[in-house]
């Protein structure tokens, strides 16, 4: 459902050009969560805004469902980290979720019946006529996944969403994301620098390199369903990944898996399905 081909952002001309990602490509399957990790000020944010159309590519291009990106696209949704800034103050949080409704679905009422479902879909039924300084910051944060959800997107981009909560919170939303995949016919790509919630989450890992960010590797993780945050972090094949996730991450070495579509760990399962073997 999306392919990146080659995908270049330099910011800026001439001498101080700066260029933030350099010959990125990734093909990503309907319905996969992928998880997008790599050293700060790599490029994964850059590669998420380019996705979504929301700053062009100097070179390469981002296909969604077999049309060039090169506005935001129809069905798709971003989630950011900074949930404080994301929902408008003066707003009820229904109306908050319903606001970007008002683009494609007619009539108040709809658009409310759909801002509720949204918000009972994350576990807030009852949050509706509340405002942002009301709720915590999970429950902004789960705000502000209704907002995305409300829109039914096939695309979920989530840009660093969980950090700016505390560690419970954090697993608790992690989960909320697990079940709206097992629930909902939706792609979801996950930017996070950490490395555990990397592999928990993902049916792959990606992990770019120092910027210029490049694909340093590919990483299938072959975790079952349903996964749980006790009972998957402890398994031998979870420590595993976070931990070849991590020595990837750390390693400065350029030359080292540059490119590569696998490594030993893929090597190790077999090539990496089209549709996840691990989709919950
Ligand atoms: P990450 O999300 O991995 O931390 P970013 O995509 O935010 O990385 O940034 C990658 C690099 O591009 C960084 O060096 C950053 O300073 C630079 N950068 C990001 N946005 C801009 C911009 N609008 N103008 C100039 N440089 C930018």
């Amino acid at each position: 459902m999306l392919e990146i081909t080659d995908l270049t952002k330099s910011y800026g001309r001439g001498p101080a050009a700066h260029t933030a990602i350099a010959g990125v490509n990734l093909s990503v399957a309907q319905g996969e969560l992928v998880s997008i990790v790599g050293p700060s000020g790599c490029g994964k944010s850059t590669l998420l805004r380019c996705i979504a159309g929301l700053v062009h590519p100097t070179s390469g291009r981002v296909m969604l469902r077999g049309v060039p990106v090169d506005d935001v696209p129809d069905g798709l949704a971003v989630v950011l980290q900074d949930y404080g800034r994301s929902l408008y103050p003066w707003l009820s949080v229904r109306d908050n979720v319903a606001m970007p409704l008002r683009r494609t679905t007619r009539g108040r009422a709809p658009r409310r019946k759909a801002a509720d479902a949204a918000l009972a879909a994350v576990g807030l039924p009852d949050a509706g006529d509340k405002y942002q300084w009301q709720l915590s910051g999970g429950m902004q944060q789960r705000v502000a996944i209704a907002r995305a959800l409300a829109c039914e997107p096939l695309l979920l981009l989530m840009d660093e969403p969980f950090g700016s909560v505390d560690a419970q919170t954090r697993e608790d939303l992690e989960d909320l994301v697990l079940g709206i995949r097992r629930e909902r016919d939706i792609t979801i790509l996950v930017v996070t620098h950490d490395i555990d919630e990397s592999v928990y989450l993902g049916d792959r890992v990606i992990v770019l390199t120092a910027g210029p960010g490049r694909v340093r590797a590919d990483l299938p993780v072959n975790l079952p369903a349903p996964r749980g945050q006790i009972e998957t972090k402890e398994l031998a094949e979870f420590v595993r990944l976070r931990t070849e996730v991590s020595r990837l991450v750390r390693s400065r070495d350029e030359r080292e898996g540059v490119g590569q579509t696998t490594t030993a760990a893929a090597d190790a399962h077999g090539p990496g399905p089209e549709v996840p073997a691990s989709r919950q």
